[in-house]
């Protein structure tokens, strides 16, 4: 018997997407809704690839075409990154969303979460690039490795970012000597991120991340004026000293008015490879119960791991030297909230603006 594409429809008007608090119906994730005799072929276009609840969803769509006669369901995801224009934003026509990853202070994991939040959603399936303004330590590069295309320059046009697993890259790094003692004052760090922004063709992107130097210094106050950040991730050890350091760098992006898409803990805990024990050297558990203090999403914590260390010293990231570790599915869960954040940022229905088309994931 033929379905009824009317109740099919009704049914999918039940299923919820816990991001919003709405059915996908009306939050517009129906592309398309077809009989095919007692078959049912429907396309669902989500606002980001790396949508948290993407499988559970896609199960409950099933499932209720299922339940409302479908013999069989032939569905297709698809997906539009959402984006919110801001004032100011024409600067970066084809970014739509720019992320960037802060820590209170040095040494605490930033360019890692940074760099393994840039592949994660990458592998999720957006496209994306990554600027490391971490003028005091740009390690981008290193923990990169060669490039698959080097970054270019030719007189009088823009720079062309170098690509390295699929995303865009540019670096304090590629321009300044390793050992260069540069002091950098506060003007040089806004004209550095002013040309970063103004003189580097990233084109279409579906999230731009920002390795942001440490601190709650001169780099976050000229990104905020240079650019319309869709919103910041914070990173931390557990240690009390270091908590103290994000509570500084939460009020700062409060002042200028950055939202906070969340707190990452790094370096939690160890786990012994040869027993499995849980080492909580810097004592554990902090950062989550900062992050609920400060009203912000915990966006999930990182254990000590050698493989990090050496991932991050090679050239190939956890997420790409070793997808299927602990370690890159803690980095791709956290890709998946932060691009979870930045939707709800953009609210339902992604308000498209005049952004240029992201990538259309099919599978
Ligand atoms: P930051 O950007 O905050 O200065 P980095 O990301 O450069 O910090 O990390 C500092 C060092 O710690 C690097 O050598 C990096 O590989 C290492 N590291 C970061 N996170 C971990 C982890 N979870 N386990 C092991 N080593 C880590």
């Amino acid at each position: 018997m033929p379905i009824d594409v009317e109740k099919v429809r009704a049914a999918l008007a039940k299923v919820q997407d816990p991001l919003f608090g709405k059915d996908v119906v009306a939050l517009g994730y129906i592309k398309d809704l077809l009989g095919d005799g007692d078959k049912a072929r429907i396309t669902l276009k989500l606002p980001t690839p790396a949508h948290p609840h993407k499988e559970e969803i896609e199960k409950a769509v099933v499932a209720a075409a299922k339940a409302a006669g479908a013999s069989d369901v032939k569905l297709e995801v698809v997906s539009e990154v959402s984006t919110k224009m801001r004032p100011g934003g024409d600067k970066m026509a084809g970014v739509k969303n720019i992320i960037a990853v802060a820590a209170g202070k040095g040494g605490v994991g930033k360019s890692t979460v940074a760099t393994n939040l840039a592949l994660s959603l990458r592998q999720h399936g957006a496209t994306v690039g990554l600027l490391d303004a971490d003028v005091y330590g740009p390690s981008v590069p290193t923990m990169l490795g060669e490039p698959d295309v080097p970054p270019g320059q030719q007189t009088g046009q823009k720079i062309t970012p170098a690509v390295h697993w699929g995303i865009k890259v540019i670096s304090v790094g590629f321009f300044v000597e390793r050992d260069g003692a540069v002091v950098w004052r506060g003007p040089m760090i806004h004209k550095l991120l002013q040309q970063f922004i103004e003189d580097v063709e990233w084109g279409a992107l579906d999230y731009l991340i920002i390795d942001l130097p440490p601190g709650t210094g001169d780099a976050q106050l000229s990104l905020s004026q240079l650019l319309p950040i869709t919103g910041s991730v914070v990173v931390t050890t557990p240690q009390e000293i270091a908590l103290i350091d994000v509570v500084k760098a939460v009020s700062m992006f409060k002042k200028v008015e950055i939202p906070i898409l969340g707190v990452v803990e790094n370096m939690s805990y160890y786990v012994c490879p040869a027993c499995g024990h849980n080492d909580e050297i810097f004592s554990r558990g902090g950062g989550k119960k900062l992050a609920k203090e400060l009203g912000t999403l915990f966006l999930g914590e990182i254990p000590i791991d050698a493989k990090v260390r050496h991932g991050g010293d090679s050239g190939r990231p956890v997420i790409v030297g070793a997808p299927e570790s602990e370690h890159a599915k803690i980095f791709m869960s956290i890709g998946a909230k932060v691009a979870g954040e930045v939707a709800k940022i953009n609210g339902p229905g992604g308000g498209t603006g005049k952004r240029a088309p992201g990538l259309v994931q099919i599978r």
